[in-house]
């Protein structure tokens, strides 16, 4: 066992020897309602996933139109990736995991009808779903706190230890809602659930660093490494998606009517000569909530990006 620890040990300083992570200049975008005008990054006519040149293309948003995302790559993704990215993980991410709180913020169209659910009873016990109208229904938050990108830490774990814990938020109100349920139900415990899978949040984080960088950056400037990822080729997600210990979550007022993400560069540098330097992005969305970060590793650096060292202006 012990041998096993020192082995891990002495890999773990080998990759920090690889890459470590230098201060960055942070951009700052807000997203706020769905009626923004949105802005094209550039045009693409080929596909930012697979590489093909045979259209039709869709344009590919960066932020999802559904969390507020303003801005979108022309012609960007084959019919092919963009219905592996809908299905894939775009459309359990916005359409489950994070439908009520789009309900409540009004990122949904009026015409919306979510299905906004309470639990009632005991997980283990006859655990039964109630459907409930809006005015009974609680604005709360569940975000997932992850491990560092383990490209960064050495540490190549599957994908469960990716997940280092929890954040969450809960407006004021969510307590008496609770308590009104359960009182109808006879007693029995009532509770907001949120029905998570970080693996599939895991890869829209990829696939919003992908494309805001290729509209930041141009795909020239960088040796991509999320393609296999966002696409569901590979289960290595953990290894280039990870948290932002910077920016762990915190408490946040308890009345929030707007959504803010954050979306931000950066080069983590290597120690040893030879080796790529990495593309990185910080993302965060529910900015505005206080809630955890995460960084993303975009692949290796193919030139030098002087407008992201420390200490230039630029960003607001
Ligand atoms: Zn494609």
């Amino acid at each position: 066992m012990r041998r096993r620890e020192s082995a891990a040990q002495a890999f773990f300083h080998a990759a920090r020897c690889f890459a470590v992570a230098v201060s960055i200049r942070v951009r700052f975008r807000h997203f706020l309602r769905l009626s923004q005008g949105q802005m094209n990054l550039g045009t693409i006519n080929h596909c930012v996933y697979c590489g093909t040149r045979d259209g039709p293309f869709s344009d590919e948003h960066t932020v999802p139109v559904a969390l507020g995302g303003d801005r979108y790559l022309e012609n960007a993704a084959c019919e092919t990736c963009r219905k592996i990215t809908n299905d894939g993980f775009e459309n359990a991410c916005l359409s489950i995991m994070l439908e009520s709180q789009r309900f409540h913020l009004g990122l949904m169209g009026k015409k919306a009808r979510p299905k906004l659910k309470i639990g009632i009873g005991e997980p283990q016990a006859g655990f039964k779903w109630k459907h409930v109208s809006r005015d009974k229904h609680p604005l709360a938050l569940v975000l997932p706190r992850l491990a560092e990108p383990a490209l960064f830490t050495g540490h190549e774990y599957g994908e469960t230890a990716q997940l280092a814990g929890l954040w969450a938020w809960r407006e004021e109100n969510v307590e008496a809602i609770l308590q009104e349920h359960a009182k109808e139900s006879g007693g029995q415990k009532a509770r907001f659930f949120q029905p998570f899978n970080f693996h599939l949040f895991s890869r829209m984080l990829a696939k919003i660093a992908h494309t805001e960088a290729i509209g930041q950056f141009g795909e020239a400037s960088f040796r991509p490494y999320l393609p296999p990822l966002i696409l569901g080729k590979t289960q290595a997600v953990a290894r280039y998606v990870g948290g932002n210990p910077a920016i762990p979550g915190g408490e946040a007022e308890k009345h929030i009517e707007w959504l803010t993400n954050s979306v931000s560069f950066g080069v983590a540098k290597p120690l040893l000569t030879g080796m790529p330097a990495l593309l990185t992005t910080a993302i965060r969305l529910f900015d505005s909530f206080n809630a955890p970060g995460y960084v993303v590793i975009v692949g290796e650096a193919l030139r030098d990006f002087p407008e992201l060292e420390p200490g230039t202006s630029g960003g607001a």
